[in-house]
């Protein structure tokens, strides 16, 4: 069973890596969508994985740390892509959220990355 919370966060970002005259390369922005998944059992009394209010409270610190900041400053972000993004919150996350199963991070409304961890074979 798996249950899910979604953020959203505001950030401008450049990709330094991609070819000469590519558009990621220009200084841009998105309004990020997170969702966050986390797996496990519900079993009785609660018969719920974790409260919803703890995965908020787990997550949001995090999203601070990204919240209108210019991504490609912060250290393990020096190239933020999608996907790269998604390894930097499942490496600042799993630590307090054992039970993360998958991060989802949009980028705009029709492109994003779905991360389900380094150990997974996707
Ligand atoms: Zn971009």
């Amino acid at each position: 069973m798996q249950i899910y919370k979604d953020f959203h966060f505001e950030a401008a970002h450049r990709l330094p890596n991609v070819p000469k005259g590519h558009k990621c390369a220009r200084l841009h922005g998105h309004s990020f969508q997170l969702r966050i998944t986390v797996a496990g059992d519900a079993p009785p009394p609660m018969n719920w994985i974790m409260d919803f209010g703890d995965l908020k409270k787990v997550v949001n610190p995090i999203i601070d740390q990204l919240d209108h900041y210019y991504l490609n400053d912060i250290p393990g972000l020096e190239n933020p892509t999608s996907e790269r993004l998604c390894e930097w919150l499942w490496e600042k996350l799993s630590p307090s959220l054992p039970q993360l199963y998958s991060i989802e991070l949009k980028e705009t409304c029709t492109s994003g990355c779905l991360y389900t961890g380094p150990n997974a074979a996707d």
